[in-house]
Formats: C-alpha cells, sequence, structure tokens
C-alpha cells in the first residue's frame, strides 16, 4: 500500500495531477476518525490517490467518487483495484453536474475537489445529499495563494477562477444553512456544518 501511495504521487507529479497535499488529506483523514464517518461522495476522483486515503481510515468506510475525464477514471479504477478496495471505493464516470443520485443515497462525508469554479454548484447540489450531522468539505480554497489576490492577477482566466473562489467563500461565510470554518492546511480546506440538525 505504502509502495502504491508514493507511486501515485509520483505519477501525480509527473503528470501535473493536482491530488491534495500531504498535510490536507491528513487533516482529511483525522476528520473522518474523529467523526465516525462511514459514507463519503468526494466530487473530483482525478487518480484516486484521496479516495484510497480515506478508505484506509477505517473498515467500514465506503466512497463513492466521481470523475469526468476519462483517462483519470481508468487510473483511479486501476489504483483502486492495485490497493484491493473495489468493494469500498466506488468509481462513478460522469460529470458531477449531470449526476442523478437518489434520495436514499446519504453520505455522512461530501467531498467537494473538481473544478474550482463549479464550487458552489456542486455545493447547493449535493447538500440535498448529506446525512443528519454530515460535513461538507471543500479543498483548494486558498488556491496557491491567489485567493484574496485576485484584483492583482493578470491573466483573465485565473483571475475570474480565484474571483469565484472568492465568491464562494464569501458564500460560504453568509450561508444561513451552514457553519463553515476555513483551515490552513493543504491548500485550505473549508469544513461545512449544518447549523439546524433537529430537521
Ligand atoms: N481528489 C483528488 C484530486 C482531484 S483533482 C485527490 O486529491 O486525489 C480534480 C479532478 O476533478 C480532476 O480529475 C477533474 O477531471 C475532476 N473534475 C473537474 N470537474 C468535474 C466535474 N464537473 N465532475 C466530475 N469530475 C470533475
Ligand atoms: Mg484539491
Amino acid at each position: 500500500m505504502k509502495n502504491l501511495i508514493m507511486e501515485m504521487e509520483q505519477f501525480a507529479e509527473d503528470k501535473n495531477i493536482p491530488i491534495m497535499q500531504k498535510d490536507g488529506i491528513m487533516f482529511l483523514m483525522k476528520y473522518i476518525k474523529a467523526n465516525n464517518i462511514k459514507n463519503i461522495l468526494e466530487i473530483g476522483s482525478a487518480i484516486g490517490y484521496s479516495s484510497i486515503l480515506m478508505a484506509t481510515t477505517g473498515d467500514d468506510v465506503h466512497i463513492t467518487t466521481i470523475e469526468r475525464d476519462e483517462n483519470n477514471y481508468m487510473e483511479c479504477l486501476k489504483n483502486v483495484k492495485k490497493a484491493n478496495l473495489e468493494n469500498k471505493i466506488n468509481c462513478v464516470f460522469q460529470d458531477a453536474l449531470e449526476v442523478n443520485l437518489t434520495e436514499n443515497n446519504k453520505y455522512d462525508l461530501i467531498f467537494i475537489d473538481a473544478a474550482k469554479g463549479q464550487n458552489q454548484n456542486f455545493f447547493e447540489k449535493f447538500k440535498y445529499f448529506l446525512a443528519k450531522g454530515g460535513t461538507i468539505i471543500t479543498d483548494n480554497i486558498k488556491f496557491h495563494g491567489y485567493v484574496g489576490k485576485s484584483q492583482d492577477i493578470e491573466s483573465k482566466n485565473l483571475r475570474q477562477l480565484v474571483q469565484k473562489i472568492e465568491s464562494y467563500i464569501e458564500f460560504l461565510k453568509t450561508n444561513e444553512e451552514f457553519d463553515t470554518k476555513f483551515y490552513d492546511v493543504g491548500d485550505g480546506v473549508a469544513v461545512s456544518i449544518r447549523k439546524d440538525e433537529t430537521n
């Protein structure tokens, strides 16, 4: 397992695939254990790195992970197989915004780590599939340190993307339904918990 993880880290570095940073994934794994999380929905599998590590946190942790890029999806399948985790990780090849989940599927944790400009759309689509007491975690809230400095960015595409993350942060901060804490680990992680657990 350790070798596979190292191979995946190397592969991601060589191919420029933005997998979670070490302290970010450690934070996530700790959170899963501390909060007794069993059912996870991940948006953005890439090569399965975060899925595989999350799945190792407990025997009864199950993950559904969605990926729209075919090459990454294939790589994810391959790695999940190598890790012997096919019974715990369900890889789905689809655009997350087009996925149809049934209402009976509820998740203790929804981990958003896909197209950064779509964070709010993912959040608003998938919050209905959060189990009572569940958490939505969003990665790359700092976006390599650009967040908070969008006005200084020359490239229009990058500036617009960073502005979207900035407005997502505002959306989280002003959200009536969820309480969000921001953590300065990895590339920045937001942890959102539904305020009223009574209904
Ligand atoms: N969670 C992974 C890294 C994901 S990188 C890890 O830490 O190991 C982001 C991935 O999200 C990319 O593979 C990209 O193809 C995918 N993605 C982006 N937008 C998506 C969408 N709308 N639906 C599904 N996957 C998406
Ligand atoms: Mg990420």
